[in-house]
Parts: C-alpha cells; sequence; structure tokens
C-alpha cells in the first residue's frame, strides 16, 4: 500500500477513536485532524503516536490519551476570540489543539526542558499565537489575566484559588481533582456572576500538579 493512503487509513482510526468516546464536536475534530500528534511524541514511542493512548515524554510525564485531549477541548466550549490558559504543557499537544479554536494560548509547565521542547515544535508548526513559559502553574498568569477559559492538564486535590480568580466571568474551567493517582473526576467549572457552579464530567487519570519549578533539568 502506497505511503500517502496507510497515512489516510491511520488518520481515519484516528479519528473514529475520537468519535466513538464521544468526541463529537466539528470544531475539535477539525482541530485534531489538523494538529499531527506524531510532531508532538518522540524517540521509541513515535510510532504509536496515533494509538488512542497516553504515552510517556520527557521529565517522566505524559502526553494525554487522544480521546480525552478532545473530550476536555469539548467540554471547554472555546470561542474564536478566546484568551485561554493551559496548565502543564507537556508534551505541548493540547495546547496545539487549543490554538487552532482560541485567539490566543498561554500554556505553563514546570518542566523547563519540557516548555523549550514545546517552543521547538509550535515553531516548526507555525503555531504563532501560543506563548509556552516556564513557572508554578498554580498560581496561573497574573499578567495576562483574565483568561475566558482555563484547562489545568494535571490532578489537584481543588480547583487552585489563583486559577479561580484568574477565571473571567462567564469563563470556564476545566480540571481533573481528585485526592489519589488513581481516583480522579474531570470537573467543569463555571464562573457567574455571584459564584461557582461545579460540574462532575467523568473519572480520569492525570500525573499529580506539582508545586514549585523543577529543579532537575
Ligand atoms: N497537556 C499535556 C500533558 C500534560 S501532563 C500534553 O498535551 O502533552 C501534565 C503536565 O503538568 C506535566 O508536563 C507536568 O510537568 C505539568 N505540571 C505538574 N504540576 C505543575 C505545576 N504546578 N505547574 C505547571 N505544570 C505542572
Amino acid at each position: 500500500m502506497s505511503q500517502g493512503r496507510d497515512d489516510a487509513e491511520r488518520q481515519m482510526r484516528f479519528i473514529y477513536a475520537l468519535r466513538s468516546h464521544g468526541v463529537t464536536d466539528p470544531r475539535v475534530l477539525a482541530a485534531m485532524e489538523r494538529i499531527d500528534r506524531g510532531a508532538f511524541v518522540r524517540g521509541v514511542f513515535a510510532a504509536r503516536a496515533y494509538e488512542d493512548v497516553p504515552l510517556p515524554i520527557a521529565c517522566g510525564q505524559t502526553i494525554s490519551q487522544p480521546s480525552v485531549v478532545g473530550l476536555m477541548t469539548q467540554a471547554l466550549a472555546v470561542s474564536p476570540r478566546d484568551k485561554v490558559l493551559e496548565v502543564g504543557t507537556g508534551s505541548g499537544y493540547q495546547a496545539a489543539i487549543l490554538s487552532q479554536l482560541a485567539r490566543r494560548v498561554y500554556t505553563v509547565d514546570r518542566h523547563r526542558r519540557l516548555v523549550r521542547e514545546a517552543n521547538e515544535v509550535f515553531a516548526a508548526l507555525g503555531l504563532t499565537n501560543i506563548t509556552a513559559f516556564t513557572a508554578d502553574g498554580s498560581f496561573g498568569a497574573p499578567e495576562q489575566a483574565p483568561f475566558d477559559r482555563i484547562l489545568v492538564t494535571a490532578a489537584a486535590e481543588d480547583p487552585p484559588g489563583p486559577l479561580l480568580a484568574q477565571l473571567r466571568v462567564g469563563g470556564i474551567m476545566v480540571l481533573p481533582v481528585g485526592q489519589s493517582d488513581t481516583v480522579q473526576v474531570l470537573i467543569k467549572v463555571t464562573r457567574g456572576e455571584t459564584g461557582f457552579d461545579y460540574e462532575e464530567l467523568r473519572s480520569v487519570r492525570f500525573v499529580p500538579l506539582v508545586e514549585g519549578i523543577a529543579q532537575d533539568d
């Protein structure tokens, strides 16, 4: 079979897996069709980039499962004029998907190396509306706040206060919360005029949100 047909078939399977897990928003599916997950997975795992599984990346972290990326992005209901904050850059894949749907994406990771490598991929793909930086993302990005949307891709016990404070009224934050590595639930927080509304979406498994900037890379 020709390379082109192999690629097309792989792409069809990738999109089919997303749909069968409930990713149905056409704009999210289109973004995930455009952004090549293979660009964000390095080394021996690159061959598995199109499978619907999480995979190891540098610094002992993981690139999330594509269907989970799709469901989180869908739950975030991003509009083209939105300014979005992602906490947990990791490989940069989720930020790249968001960059297709939002006006501007800020993404933060506590590992310098992950931020550097993600920036290389963003440049290679010509994604110019993403700013990646190294910091403890629990504190958000006060200089850029408020945000229309916030997505956290590491699990905390509770939604961090600074992130709630940096969410615009009418804004949405999606994040995994849980007290252990094994029992976590994805929640959607909507900020109203008078308070926050919480909705549980599904159970998930993410790496933990860790305090401080990593000193080992
Ligand atoms: N969204 C990523 C996957 C994230 S894995 C992707 O698309 O590939 C979770 C990431 O959260 C890891 O890279 C980890 O370093 C980061 N992280 C954990 N605690 C953090 C914190 N306090 N601030 C910023 N990043 C954090």
